[in-house]
């Protein structure tokens, strides 16, 4: 943020102000050092669901939805002992409250201003709506997978991590189920790659069904899925596992008259006391999940199994 060079701020009179704001395609909010709507436009007053008149002598809390107006208050008044240049876009958080009570996403950017002899602060306000609603669209986009509509293994990484610090600080179990579909290349080659979709988006649903609102199910691979189990320990997680794969065993997978099955190998691993980075869990579960295909897949498999063979060999 760039201080503003206020040696020699715009000197004016509400009255030779007004033409000029009413004519500005954005909202217009003028607020003095008490807090105090001194001017607005007819724009701002839309935005916000009052008569322009209405605003004017009110504080500025009436458009400041109650979660941010100390905050909101403390930052006024910085602003008038330090006046910095706030070009919109940067504060991206920020929003205002109708008179409906609804909140409205703005940007804003302040300058100062002697109006009718008294330092003020001129904010213009646009609404942002649009831009917040594709921004979480765009955002949630990135994270997930279109055919599945499962996350990617992006987000779960970030997830493994969320749960690896609330692990760590309040000893809150996380589990982690991984599993692959045994021979895909085979259905794909028998029955055609759409059937190979099939088994995919039919895989997703069957998870999605036994999933609890906080647990994260991801497809971090073609054919290779993962669930973040927040609260779960290893036991748990092994029993859901188990009930899943049995799930996918017993689907009579059907495409064009034709019905095939599949079957998937799981992993699953839970964090212990030693792990310093949730790549150490993302391993266990991928090892066990590999000791499984080794072991004849359709099966299940969890971290315990990674310590029965370290102290065997
Ligand atoms: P394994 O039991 O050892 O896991 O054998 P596999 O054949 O399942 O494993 P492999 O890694 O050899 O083959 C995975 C196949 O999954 C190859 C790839 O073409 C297929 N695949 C990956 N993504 C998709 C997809 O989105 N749709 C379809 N139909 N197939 C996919
Ligand atoms: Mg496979
Ligand atoms: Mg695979």
């Amino acid at each position: 943020m760039t201080a503003i060079n206020n040696n020699t701020p715009l000197t004016t009179t509400s009255g030779n102000l007004l033409p000029f704001i009413e004519s500005l395609p954005d909202a217009v909010v003028i607020v003095d050092q008490n807090h105090k709507i001194v001017l607005v436009n007819a724009l701002a007053g839309s935005m916000f669901g009052y008569a322009v008149d209405e605003l004017k002598g009110s504080d500025l809390s009436t458009i400041i939805p109650m979660p941010l107006r100390n905050a909101h208050r403390k930052h006024v008044n910085g602003y008038f002992k330090k006046p910095v240049l706030r070009p919109m876009g940067e504060e991206k958080r920020f929003s205002g409250v109708r008179s409906n009570g609804q909140e409205v996403p703005v940007d804003i950017m302040i300058n100062t201003i002697v109006l009718d002899g008294a330092k003020v602060a001129m904010a213009l306000v646009r609404d942002v709506t649009y831009q917040r609603e594709l921004e979480a669209r765009l955002t949630l986009e990135s994270l997930t997978d279109e055919m599945t509509g499962f996350y990617n293994r992006k987000h779960f990484k970030t997830q493994l991590n969320a749960q690896l610090s609330g692990y760590v600080r309040w000893g809150l179990p996380t589990s982690v189920i991984m599993f692959d579909l045994d021979h895909f290349k085979k259905i794909n080659d028998q029955y055609g790659h759409a059937a190979g979709d099939l088994v995919l988006t039919t895989t997703a649903k069957l998870v999605r069904g036994e999933l609890r609102p906080l647990d994260v199910g991801c497809r971090i691979g073609g054919e290779e899925f993962a669930i973040v189990l927040p609260n779960t320990n290893l036991e748990d997680a092994e029993t859901l596992a188990e009930r899943i794969r049995l799930m996918i065993e017993e689907t009579e997978f059907e495409l064009d008259q034709v019905s095939f099955k599949a079957t998937a190998t799981m992993g699953v691993a839970t964090f212990l006391p030693t792990d310093d980075s949730y790549d150490l869990l993302m391993k266990r579960a991928d090892n066990v999940l590999y000791m499984g295909k080794a072991a004849g897949r359709n099966c299940t498999l969890s971290q315990n199994a990674l310590l029965t063979t370290d102290s065997a060999g």
